[in-house]
């Protein structure tokens, strides 16, 4: 196996399908299959799902409510999402964890890393819910703070695209495709791959990022076990 221990970072939106909010069982079972096969090859796998399926913080200040309420919103938006999750992989059979950034202690493990760690290493699938538990955080920037805590081997972005380009796919047929990139490079030509807080966490960290889709059925299995798929970060 390529990597020993993963951090998986699915968007909230990933969840919908083809809706336009809310969870697509159908996908969430997707998943939920992808994780397990990962699993069942002895890769630890924890997962940071976002909450903007359901509810994003700016979303609050648009219509002139409280930006900090809107933000902890957002983030019971990802205890949803994560528990979804958790109940889709249990129902595959798959051993799992929830560990929660805010104290939800009737549904969630509040988050402790060693106990992370210990799960990890047990076997068990850990989701990591609500995000890093601060408001003006994102769910991209949970993601590369837990895999930094737990000591990750990489951060995978699961995302509807097959990895970075220099311009948008969809709007310009010139754009190139990158499968090896730099931070510095990923800096200095601006291209989106995580909001700066996130990307910066796992440039002083060297932690390596590979952005790729989620959405081709065995492509996170073919990535831990070592196939170019996607963009690699490092650095
Ligand atoms: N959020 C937050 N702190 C965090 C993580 C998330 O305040 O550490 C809030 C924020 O409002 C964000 C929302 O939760 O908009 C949902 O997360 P995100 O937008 O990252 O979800 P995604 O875009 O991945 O679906």
């Amino acid at each position: 196996m390529k990597y020993k221990r993963i951090l998986l970072k699915l968007s909230g939106e990933a969840l919908m399908g083809e809706q336009q909010y809310g969870i697509d069982s159908n996908r969430l079972i997707q998943y939920a299959q992808e994780i397990k096969e990962v699993a069942a090859l002895g890769v630890e796998v924890a997962v940071v799902i976002g909450g903007g399926n359901i509810f994003r913080g700016v979303q609050a200040e648009q219509v002139g409510l409280d930006r900090v309420q809107g933000d902890y919103m957002g983030m019971l938006a990802t205890v949803i999402n994560s528990m979804a999750l958790q109940s889709a992989l249990e129902k595959l059979g798959v051993y799992t964890r929830l560990l929660s950034g805010l104290n939800i202690q009737q549904v969630c493990e509040p988050y402790i890393r060693r106990r992370a760690v210990r799960h990890l290493e047990k076997g068990r699938v850990v989701i990591f819910g609500a995000g890093t538990g601060n408001p003006y955080f994102t769910t991209d920037s949970a993601a590369s703070l837990r895999a930094i805590e737990i000591e990750a081997d990489v951060v995978l972005k699961g995302t509807r695209v097959d990895g970075i380009y220099s311009a948008d796919p969809e709007k310009n047929p010139d754009a190139i495709f990158y499968r090896n990139i730099s931070f510095k490079d990923v800096f200095e030509k601006g291209l989106n791959v995580m909001d700066m807080t996130a990307f910066t966490l796992c440039k002083e960290n060297g932690l390596p990022i590979i952005v790729f889709d989620m959405n081709t059925q065995g492509n996170l299995k073919r990535l831990v076990q070592g196939e170019e798929i996607g963009t690699l970060v490092t650095m």
